[in-house]
């Protein structure tokens, strides 16, 4: 039998035919009753002050840092390490980020292949260390020539898979929309968050970022609130240059701290961000304007 291609992919050809089910709106709802939310700042790795492991936790703790993102490459390999560092620690593991091989949405086997395989692993030790969930972006410019819908299709059916593995392991996959720079593909938090809906699965949750959002979004509460209960990770950075918080002028995240509010947003706001000036100074700073703006943000 000759398959066409999206045979080929696995994908249902009958998306879009008479007799499917349209997805109902139903992605947000305010928590019943309301968790309050909390702003629970993290850092990456390479972002924080200080040499060693060590001094990094030692840094963040000072500065009331709740959470540390390590990247996802070789996590395996350095699963003891973390555990050992941040035992009797208050700090915990945030969230992995990225470090997989392949492109989940390619049109090449072999390439998705190697993207589920890498990200079981990188799953797995996530999930030994307590992690929130792995960052992953399906896919940057130029990685899949699939058009928008085959590889909409493709993703959600593979996510399903790498879901059930996320959770077995104790922890979730996280979409991480971006601006259109980086990828054309998932560029809104609400995309992202009706990939998740359509999913269905507790290991499958998604992330915003403040740098990809100040291109993409119209509204950062808006955004927020779209993505309700699928939100579970947020990166945050200058508005302009993607420092440092705080190192552009006019850096103001209020809106979206109300839009965090309004879903009792339990998760961390993570620094992901370069360095304009003295790297302790400026994330010590930041942290304490990022709480003041937390309170000025009222739902
Ligand atoms: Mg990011």
């Amino acid at each position: 039998m000759k398959l066409n291609r999206r045979e080929f992919l696995g994908i249902s050809v009958a998306t879009g035919a008479a007799g499917v089910l349209a997805p109902t709106a139903q992605a947000f709802t305010l928590p019943d009753p309301p968790q309050k939310a909390r702003l629970r700042l993290s850092c990456q790795e390479g972002v924080s002050a200080g040499g060693s492991l060590t001094e990094k936790l030692d840094f963040l703790e000072a500065n009331g840092f709740e959470g540390l993102e390590v990247g996802g490459r070789d996590l395996g390999k350095r699963v003891e390490e973390l555990q050992k560092a941040l035992q009797g620690r208050k700090i915990k593991l945030s969230a992995v980020c990225a470090g997989f091989d392949g492109v989940l949405i390619s049109e090449q086997e072999e390439v998705r292949q190697k993207a589920l395989s890498s990200m079981k692993e990188i799953l797995t030790a996530a999930g030994a260390l307590g992690s929130v969930g792995m960052i992953m972006v399906p896919a940057f410019h130029n990685q899949t020539k699939l058009g928008h819908q085959e590889a909409r299709e493709l993703l959600v059916k593979l996510l399903a898979e790498l879901g059930e593995h996320a959770h077995k392991a104790g922890t979730r996959v996280l979409l991480e929309p971006l601006n259109r720079r980086e990828c054309h593909f998932l560029r809104q938090v609400a995309d992202g968050a009706a990939i998740c809906r359509d999913v269905n699965h507790p290991g499958v949750a998604l992330m915003g970022d403040f740098w990809h959002m100040t291109w993409e979004e119209t509204s950062d509460l808006a955004a927020f609130i779209a993505a309700g209960k699928y939100l579970q990770h947020v990166h945050i950075a200058s508005r302009k240059t993607r420092k440092v918080p705080f190192e552009d002028e006019g850096d103001n995240y209020i809106d979206g701290f109300k839009g965090l509010k309004i879903i009792g947003y339990q998760g961390f706001v993570s620094f992901e961000c370069g360095c304009k000036g003295d790297r302790a100074k400026a994330l010590a700073a930041a942290a304490k304007l990022l709480r003041e703006q937390w309170e000025q943000a009222r739902g």
